[in-house]
């Protein structure tokens, strides 16, 4: 089956609107960012995103519905990327996207993964925090549901 095809189906058996289905067959399934196969189980099926890579609110309609602004991503990745500019000032929307996709993909992988660096920090002092809470749960018993300590903030 064709790349054209396998867009046609995606969009007929599935109902996927062009541009994902268009973004889904360039991937491969992948997210574009991080390479999760969506494909992998239906978790990550449900997490299937369609990612702009100019962010629609930072360019007009003709560059945004442009094909190479569609990205498959995961949920997180582009949560993560959010509105994020891969721009640099002075580069050309169109002309980036037509000739310098991977150069912009590459600036959207950097920035997720950074952000992800900090997630990760934030992951293991929360984790940290609340183990410590443990401790006294041991010595003073489990905190009753629905009634938790009074904060001080
Ligand atoms: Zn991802």
């Amino acid at each position: 089956m064709s790349d054209t095809d396998a867009i046609r189906e995606l969009q007929s058996r599935l109902n996927f609107p062009c541009s994902t289905a268009t973004a889904f067959v360039r991937g491969r399934g992948r997210c574009e960012y991080c390479g999760q196969d969506l494909l992998r189980d239906r978790q990550s099926y449900a997490s299937l995103e369609l990612d702009h890579l100019l962010a629609k609110e930072r360019c007009d309609t003709a560059v945004s519905e442009h094909p190479a602004n569609w990205v498959l991503s995961c949920r997180c990745c582009n949560s993560t990327k959010g509105e994020h500019d891969v721009l640099v000032p002075g580069e050309d929307a169109t002309e980036m996207l037509s000739s310098h996709r991977s150069t912009l993909i590459g600036r959207a992988r950097k920035f997720i993964r950074l952000k992800m660096q900090d997630y990760d920090r934030q992951w293991r002092l929360a984790n940290e925090i609340l183990e410590a809470t443990w401790w006294s749960w041991c010595s003073e018993g489990l905190p009753q549901q629905g009634a938790p300590a009074d904060p001080d903030c």
